[in-house]
């Protein structure tokens, strides 16, 4: 197999030099069938476009791929441009950042840093499979914490409690909040499109540990999948949970289908309900957005009236 570590023949840009690509390494044990792909990254503190509507100015993702595996996830194309495909390999070959510790204490002590918030979880989660065995999300809230810069997480895994203590440090000294991606509570829906994820009610519990414990937390409940996960029922139980765990919430949002994103889970669909996959032909037939009516109406199915006022877009 070939990666495109550098200039490839049809332009791509670089991510990597081809000196940053270290020796790969097969994970074992409870991370059996797993590649980590290791490099070192020229920066770790990334800057989103001036054009981005992004409620975020500066992110970190320390990993690429994710072993979640969620079948709607807009970081797939990613794996493209490192000339690995936007499917298994997205889920099983994780690129890792080896150096992002050492990387993102340089580029704090920078004086030409201004202590801007970062964003973690806004391409791929910083707490999947692969941290347990790398800790460079803990390394990097560790460095963020010590410096008292803001930042703020976004995750689907109850694996962000391993680092409570640390986040409640963080939370006494700056503003922080560490916040989960729960689309549905409904158990066939979560097995079906967010495969290597955990449960979304550990997600809550994890949530509950962290409102306990002083820091600020909530639910980005998204994607809604239409006929899937979005009657008022489903939607009222999540909103409430969230509830119950002591979350905001954070915002309610559709699911989007882009680019290469759109023939990987209609593909995807097809398989799983073929009399669904017409219907969402149909419904996104004139582009990625599910009509802006349907969107709105998601609050009044969950039972929402007063719509947050700041909602949590991610990108992913
Ligand atoms: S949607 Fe998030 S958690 Fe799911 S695979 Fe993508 S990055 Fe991972």
């Amino acid at each position: 197999m070939t990666f495109r570590w550098k200039v490839a023949d049809d332009g791509e840009p670089a991510l990597f030099g081809v000196d940053e690509l270290l020796a790969p390494e097969r994970g074992t044990g409870r991370l059996s069938g797993l590649e980590f792909l290791h490099v070192t990254a020229k920066r770790v503190l990334n800057q989103v476009p001036e054009q981005s509507r992004a409620p975020f100015r500066w992110t970190i993702n320390v990993y690429r791929g994710c072993t979640h595996a969620c079948a709607y996830c807009f970081a797939r194309p990613t794996h493209e441009y490192l000339g690995l495909n936007i499917g298994e390999d997205f889920d099983r070959k994780i690129v890792v950042k080896l150096n992002a510790v050492q990387r993102v204490r340089a580029e704090l002590a920078d004086p030409r840093w201004g202590g801007e918030s970062v964003a973690m979880g806004t391409n791929t989660d910083p707490y999947q499979r692969a941290e347990a065995k790398y800790r460079l999300t803990r390394g990097v809230v560790e460095a963020l914490t010590e410096r008292a810069n803001p930042f703020s997480i976004l995750t689907k895994s109850p694996l962000v409690i391993r680092d409570l203590d640390l986040l409640a440090e963080a939370a006494r000294r700056t503003e922080v909040s560490v916040n989960f991606s729960v689309a549905t509570l409904d158990e066939r829906v979560w097995r079906a499109t967010e495969p290597g994820s955990p449960h979304p009610r550990r997600r809550l519990d994890a949530m509950a540990k962290l409102a306990a414990a002083g820091v600020r937390t909530g639910a980005l409940v998204a994607p809604v999948l239409p006929r899937l996960s979005d009657s008022p029922t489903q939607l009222r139980a999540v909103v409430e949970a969230v509830r119950d765990a002591g979350g905001d919430l954070l915002g309610i949002g559709p699911l989007h289908l882009r680019g290469a994103v759109r023939d990987h889970f209609l593909d995807w669909l097809q398989g799983f309900d073929p009399l669904l996959h017409a219907d969402y032909l149909r419904r996104y037939a004139d582009g990625a957005y599910a009509p802006k009516r349907y969107a709105e109406d998601l609050y009044a199915r969950a039972g929402i009236t007063d719509r947050p006022t700041s909602i949590y877009r991610s990108t992913r």
